[in-house]
């Protein structure tokens, strides 16, 4: 008799709260499955009676990648999802249906891919291995239909894996950017500076480093608010930007500090962007959605790579003049 097995892999402690009646499996309900299209009727007769119906419930695995499956199913009505874990949170992709799922681990004599969670409660065509097997063999509709799907999951997972990547990219370049001036960060700054100076000791060629800090800056958010520093900064950024050539390494390096690198620089031309940078800022109008808000100064220390300098010394000269041009009143450039 060709009536569906109430049957499915799982043991279940609760009955169903709703006692659904199986589908009734008839060869047209077959032939509408994809991996049927084009099988004649005396193959789908066969297979109805070599395959059954299974009802599995939502929150159940039913694939896993360290149990060995022996059976490849097809979704009559239901969702399920491919999951890294089983966990449904962990989910990548969906099967609907008239998908097949399964039938990989068939194919390869190996475990399935990947965990198979049913979403929610669904109903699913069961055809044992052997049973696919034998369909492959004497069915040529059935074998293209199968590769056509598997053909299909290939694409679907190279295009996630563009996808992956193209986030991953994305990523990490956000993670090399200060959010709030779009300039690069520290770490960015990190990462390209030593090279920077490798290259032009390498060259022979002069490299300059200058670190800009905002005058009073604690003043001023005290006294105009946060978010008006926010903007003051922003301001500087533009500043800062606008004033750089594109080889120039600027950065945000943390609070209201800035570093600009300038390869094939020396120090006279250095001395001449920061007094331009120093103008640039004294001149820069700030506002608040609007609202004008005062005026900055910055504060600039300026170093010259040296034969006998690395990196952090560099920057430490740099800071150190900084210091001294703190020191000697603020608005001003040292070396
Ligand atoms: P100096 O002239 O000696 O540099 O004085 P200063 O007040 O600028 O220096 P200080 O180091 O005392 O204070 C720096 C201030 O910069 C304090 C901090 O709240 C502010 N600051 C740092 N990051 C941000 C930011 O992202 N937004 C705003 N609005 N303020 C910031
Ligand atoms: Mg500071
Ligand atoms: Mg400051």
């Amino acid at each position: 008799m060709r009536c569906p097995v109430m049957c499915s892999d799982k043991p279940r402690s609760a009955p169903a709260p709703e006692a659904r009646p199986l589908p009734v499996l008839s060869a047209e309900t077959l032939a509408r499955l994809p991996l049927f299209r084009g099988e004649s009727a005396e193959g789908l007769e066969w297979l109805l009676d070599h395959c059954r119906c299974v009802r599995v419930r939502a929150g159940e695995t039913l694939l896993n990648p360290l149990l060995t499956n022996e059976c490849c199913y097809i979704v009559l009505d239901g969702r399920l999802a491919v999951c890294l874990d089983d966990d449904a949170e962990t989910a990548h992709a969906w099967l609907e249906a008239g998908s097949c799922v399964g039938e990989m681990s068939i194919i390869e004599g190996a475990p399935p891919s990947a965990h198979i969670v049913v979403e929610r409660d669904s109903d699913l065509l069961a055809i044992d291995g052997e049973v696919l097997w034998t369909l492959i063999n004497r069915s040529h509709a059935v074998a293209r239909n199968l590769l056509y799907t598997l053909s299909q999951r290939v694409r679907r997972d190279n295009q996630a894996l563009v996808e992956s990547f193209e986030q991953q990219r994305r990523h990490a370049e956000s993670a090399r950017i200060d959010p709030l001036t779009g300039l690069g960060n520290r770490r960015w700054l990190s990462e390209v500076f030593p090279r920077m100076v490798e290259r032009c000791l390498h060259g022979g060629v002069p490299l300059s480093l200058l670190i800009l800090d905002a005058d009073h800056f604690k003043a001023y958010n005290d006294t105009h608010g946060h978010l008006a520093g926010d903007c003051a900064l922003r301001a500087l950024g533009e500043v800062i930007s606008h004033n750089t050539r594109p080889t120039d390494a600027a950065a945000r390096y943390g609070g209201e500090e800035f570093v600009i690198v300038m390869p094939d620089t020396d120090a006279g031309q250095a001395q001449r962007i920061a007094e331009r940078l120093c103008d640039a800022v004294r001149a820069c109008e700030i506002s608040d959605s609007g609202r004008p808000l005062p005026g900055i100064t910055v504060s600039i220390g300026l170093a010259a790579l040296a034969d006998h300098h690395d990196p952090v010394e560099l920057l430490g000269a740099a800071d150190a003049a900084l210091y001294r041009a703190k020191e000697a009143g603020r608005d001003r450039i040292s070396t």
